[in-house]
């Protein structure tokens, strides 16, 4: 896996670049109008692991809302910000950890400039210039033809000269997106080139379900490989929960999650005994409700016959091959006990995750 040396920047109390693992973030739903239910779901991300959450902040009336969010959350908070820089200007004064904004639609380089000055007062801040498919200007649009990958690229080297160069501010990180897998890829690659900026990364209007999940999964998974990631959120359609124990699950088939538990499943086939299923669906359940990654590392195999079943099992630290009506639990590579009651070699695997996990 490359890693790419970003410089190293602050945002509130998480330290991002500078070679280090991606930190996932998230983005609440929320509106800032009801601040106690956006302050609940910002401290559900928190409490999963996930301490880097961003708001939206609409118009003014959000303003008196972000400000109690900020003393309330323990978390860092990033303000997100469209079209009204006065707004940046207030998320600032309000001591948020970041702010997001899109240059392109924030009213021209003064403007721009009046956040990065307003940014300068507070070092733990960082500003991220966000660049989307969506919002590019008019002139990079009709250049390259639409939002490809050149266009992105154009339109951030023009925001990140302007804030290194003739500004001189570094405490920023970029993001360039689309919802296209390769696009996005090619555009990081790109940019990497230019700047040591650290890259905030995702697909961005993935979508939901399965496919908004695989979509992400794809080009995050790239991105880490490529070492461009040192930010990430996996943008769902869907609920904050979704989006971490998604990115999570990126973390830990990347390996890069140094803790956390895995479970290792046979594909199933025509010996497959049955009652695999059902236990998977089980073991799959009471892993994420114990938060599996934020438990000590721990591969658990459940698999379906005893053909490759006892094999694997052995590999795990703790693990279940089912037989004909019988079923052999294994601990570190060691046969320890040979069931004739599935459910109860079952049981006796989720009892001993418990104590391994300590719950
Ligand atoms: S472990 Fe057994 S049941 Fe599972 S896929 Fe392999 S052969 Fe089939």
């Amino acid at each position: 896996m490359k890693r790419r040396m970003s410089r190293e920047i602050r945002l509130g109390q998480s330290l991002i670049g500078g070679g280090r693992m991606p930190v996932i973030q998230t983005m609440i739903t929320t509106p800032l109008a009801d601040t106690g239910t956006a302050l609940a779901e910002a401290n559900r991300a928190l409490d999963m692991g996930c301490r880097i959450v961003r708001t939206a902040v609409r118009s003014e009336a959000d303003l008196p809302a972000l400000g109690q969010l900020t003393k309330d959350f323990k978390g860092d908070l990033i303000a997100d910000i469209h079209f009204d820089h006065r707004l940046a200007l207030a998320a600032i004064a309000a001591g948020v950890a970041g702010v997001r904004f899109n240059p392109g639609n924030i009213g021209g380089k003064e403007r721009v400039k009046l956040i990065v000055e307003a940014a300068r007062t507070r070092p733990d801040l960082a500003l991220r210039i966000g660049v989307n498919a969506g919002s590019l200007e008019k002139d990079i649009l009709e250049k390259h033809g639409g939002p490809t990958a050149d266009a992105l690229v154009e339109s951030t080297r023009r925001w990140v000269e302007y804030l290194e160069h003739d500004l001189k501010y570094h405490n920023f990180k970029l993001s360039v997106k689309s919802h296209s897998v390769p696009e996005t890829v090619a555009a990081c690659q790109t940019l990497a080139a230019f700047t040591d900026a650290p890259f905030h990364v995702g697909i961005t209007e993935a979508g939901g379900g399965f496919g908004g999940r695989i979509k992400s999964a794809a080009g995050i998974a790239i991105l880490f490989y490529e070492g461009l990631a040192d930010t990430f959120r996996v943008s769902l359609t869907g609920p904050v929960e979704d989006e971490i124990v998604t990115g999570m699950h990126i973390l830990k088939a990347c390996g890069l999650l140094d803790a956390g538990g895995e479970i290792v499943s046979c594909p199933t086939c025509g010996r497959t005994h049955g009652t695999l299923f059902r236990y998977y669906d089980k073991l799959e359940k009471f892993f994420d409700e114990s938060r599996w990654w934020l438990r000590p590392r721990l591969t658990v195999a459940l698999m379906g016959c005893e053909v490759n079943g006892p094999g694997e099992a052995k590999e795990a630290d703790l693990g279940v091959a089912l037989g004909n009506g019988s079923a052999l639990y294994f601990e570190k590579g060691q046969l320890v006990q040979k069931f004739t009651d599935q459910d109860a070699a079952f049981n006796h695997l989720l009892s001993r995750i418990r104590s391994v996990w300590g719950m």
